[in-house]
C-alpha cells in the first residue's frame, strides 16, 4: 500500500488558525499585538519570496510587521545598527535577517547582535543551548519545531524509535537531533545523524523507522535507502530545470517521491510539506516572544 501523506499545507492551517486565535486574545485580555520584524538584505530573488510570505502571513494573523530592505552592498554597520534599533523598539517582538545574507556580512555577528529574547528563529547561541537543555523558556528553532509538530499532529510518537536525520546543518539537522532525543513527550527517540563525511549512509538509513532529509540535494534519498514501512520527512526545496515548469522549474525535495511513497507508510511532500509548518512555526514563536516580553503566562 503507498504510503498516506503527511499533508503540512493543512496541519500548517490549523496552526495558523490557533496563532490568530491567541492574536485575538492577546488583544482582548491584555491589549497587545505582536510585532515582527522582517530584515532583507540584498535582493535575492528567493529570499524576497520568502520574506513577502512570512510578512503577509503576520498581516493575516493580525500580527504588526515591518520589512526592513538593505541593499545588497549594506555594511556590518548598517546592519547591526538596525538590528540595535530594532532590540530597542518595544512595538518589535521578533527580529528575523532573512538568510544568506551578502558575502560582506558576517551572519554570525548578525544573530549573535540580536537581543535573544527576540530571535524567533532561535539561531542565537543563548536559545540553541536552552533548546539543548530542554528549557522552555526560549525558542526552537522553525523548521524542525515545525517537523515535531508534524509528527505529533499525524500521530507518530517517536519514543522508542530509530530516527535517522540526514544532514547536520546548524538550522536543521543539529537542532532536528536535539529535539528528537529529548526526554519530553513526543521526542524520546534513538538519534543517528548521518552527513557527507558517513562512510556507509544507505546501511544506516535502512534503519530508520522515521527518516528525516535534510541535504540540499535533489531526490537524493531512493527507495533502497528506505526500511519498508517508515516515516519519511522532506525537508528538501530544490530547484531543478523543467522546461514544463512555471518560470521553466518546478520544486522538488531530497527523497524521490514517487518510489520512496511506494514503500514508506507515511511521507511529507514538497511542495506542501514541511515548508508551510515552517513559517506556521515562527508566527507562533512571534507570539511567544510577546508574551514572555510581556509576562504573560
Ligand atoms: P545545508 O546545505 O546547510 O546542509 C546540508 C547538510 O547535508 C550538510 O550538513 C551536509 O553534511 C549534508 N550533506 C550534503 N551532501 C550530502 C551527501 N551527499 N550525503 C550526506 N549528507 C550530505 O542545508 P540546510 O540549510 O540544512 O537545508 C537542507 C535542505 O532543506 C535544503 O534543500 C533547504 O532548501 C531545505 N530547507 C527547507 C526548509 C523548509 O522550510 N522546508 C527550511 C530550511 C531548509
Amino acid at each position: 500500500m503507498p504510503a498516506s501523506i503527511i499533508d503540512g499545507k493543512m496541519i500548517a492551517a490549523k496552526v495558523h488558525e490557533e496563532n490568530a486565535e491567541e492574536v485575538a486574545a492577546l488583544a482582548r485580555d491584555y491589549n497587545v499585538q505582536p510585532g515582527l520584524a522582517v530584515v532583507l538584505v540584498g535582493d535575492d530573488p528567493a529570499s524576497r519570496v520568502y520574506v513577502n510570505m512570512k510578512v503577509r502571513k503576520c498581516k493575516e494573523l493580525g500580527i504588526y510587521s515591518e520589512k526592513h530592505v538593505l541593499e545588497k552592498t549594506a555594511s556590518m554597520d548598517e546592519v547591526l545598527a538596525l538590528v540595535d534599533q530594532l532590540n530597542n523598539d518595544t512595538r518589535i517582538n521578533g527580529i528575523l535577517v532573512q538568510s544568506p545574507p551578502p558575502p560582506q556580512i558576517d551572519e554570525d555577528a548578525v544573530v549573535a547582535a540580536i537581543n535573544p529574547a527576540k530571535d524567533v528563529d532561535c539561531f542565537h547561541a543563548e536559545n540553541v543551548g536552552k533548546m539543548l537543555i530542554g528549557k522552555q523558556d526560549g525558542f526552537v528553532p522553525c523548521t524542525p519545531y515545525g517537523i515535531m509538530k508534524l509528527l505529533e499532529r499525524s500521530g507518530i510518537d517517536p519514543s522508542g524509535k530509530h530516527a535517522v536525520v540526514i544532514g547536520r546543518s546548524n538550522i536543521v539537522g543539529k537542532p532536528m537531533m536535539a529535539l528528537l532525543v529529548q526526554k519530553a513527550k513526543g521526542a524520546n527517540a534513538t538519534v543517528t545523524c548521518v552527513h557527507s563525511r558517513t562512510k556507509n549512509l544507505a546501511e544506516l538509513t535502512r534503519q530508520a523507522d522515521i527518516l528525516i532529509a535534510a541535504i540540499g540535494k535533489p531526490e537524493f534519498v531512493t527507495a533502497d535507502m528506505v526500511k519498508k514501512g517508515a516515516v519519511v520527512v522532506d525537508v528538501g526545496i530544490n530547484r531543478v530545470d523543467d522546461p514544463n515548469g512555471r518560470d521553466n522549474y518546478q520544486l522538488v525535495g531530497d527523497v524521490k517521491f514517487d518510489e520512496v511513497a511506494a514503500k514508506a507508510s507515511m511521507i511529507t511532500p514538497v511542495p506542501g510539506g514541511v515548508g508551510p509548518m515552517t513559517i506556521a512555526m515562527l508566527m507562533h514563536n512571534t507570539i511567544k516572544a510577546c508574551k514572555l516580553q510581556n509576562g504573560i503566562g
